[in-house]
């Protein structure tokens, strides 16, 4: 096994998955990162990537497939010579609502990418993490999973479900020194936030201490220190990277 860690992102073609991977390639580590339909947007991480001189992989993978998630797995450990040494759970997707109005398929979508998607990667890279008897998890999950959000039913229990995931896999993991830990992004200027209305923003805004959004570098930058060295005794935490909005 070679000293160079590989990291495994998911969602890492655009957005705060992006911010991620570029931020872990300038920690000096090897970068897996899958994406779903932009490719465009993917070469471009990777060009990023390459600029901090570590290897890129860039794979097409839906990661509410769990055959596809298999094959990533399975892919980043032979690009990375046998060992993932930190993965990122970001994927994730919204189709908002209010529950009266929310169908079937919209609940179903919401959860198969944000949730059990994250429980397929984790799945995967527990039993290569368990062998290594190394590894760092680090779960995107949001501030909505921790106070709720008016119309945001699906998307509240997906991101709640990563929590309650991330704590109950600390625990499986803990006694092999292999952390998993969750963050929850406020109001981050991503193309997922894009779509709000400038009323809908103007509201949340208000009530946000800091009065101001988010950039995808502040999660990239707590991402960072929750897979790196640093971190070593905290497992099971959730920290909200939030300017202050689920105090
Ligand atoms: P984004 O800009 O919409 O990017 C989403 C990423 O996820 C893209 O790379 C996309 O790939 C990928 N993705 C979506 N569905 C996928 C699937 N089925 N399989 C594989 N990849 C898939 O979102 P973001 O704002 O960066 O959000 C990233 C994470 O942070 C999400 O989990 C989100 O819930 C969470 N978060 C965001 C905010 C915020 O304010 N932005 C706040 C709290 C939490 P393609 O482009 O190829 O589809």
């Amino acid at each position: 096994m070679d000293n160079k860690k590989t990291a495994l992102v998911t969602g890492g073609s655009r957005g705060i998955g992006r911010a991620v991977c570029v931020r872990l390639a300038k920690a000096g580590m090897d970068i897996v990162f899958n994406y779903n339909s932009g490719k465009e947007a993917a070469e471009e991480t990777k060009k990023l990537c390459l600029l901090e001189n570590v290897n890129v992989l860039a794979v097409r993978a839906d990661v509410s497939n769990p055959e596809d998630c298999e094959r990533l797995v399975k892919e980043a450990m032979e690009f990375g010579g046998g060992h993932i040494d930190v993965l990122v759970n970001n994927a994730g997707i919204t189709r908002d609502n209010l529950i009266v109005k929310m169908s079937d398929k919209d609940f179903d979508d919401v959860l198969n990418v944000n949730l059990k998607g994250y429980f397929y990667m984790m799945r995967e890279v527990s039993k290569i993490m368990l062998k290594q008897r190394f590894g760092k998890i680090v779960n995107i999950s949001s501030v909505v999973g921790v106070m709720g959000n008016a119309g945001q039913v699906n998307y509240a229990a997906s991101k709640a479900g990563v929590i309650g995931m991330t704590k109950s896999l600390a625990r499986e993991l803990a006694s092999r020194k292999i952390t998993v830990n969750a963050i929850a992004p406020g109001m981050i200027e991503t193309d997922m936030t894009s779509v709000i209305s400038d009323a809908a923003k103007e509201k949340m805004l208000a009530s946000i201490p800091f009065k101001a959004m988010g950039k995808a570098e502040d999660i990239a930058n707590t991402v960072a220190f929750l897979a790196g060295d640093e971190s070593g005794y905290i497992t099971g935490q959730v920290i909200c990277v939030d300017g202050g909005m689920a105090i």
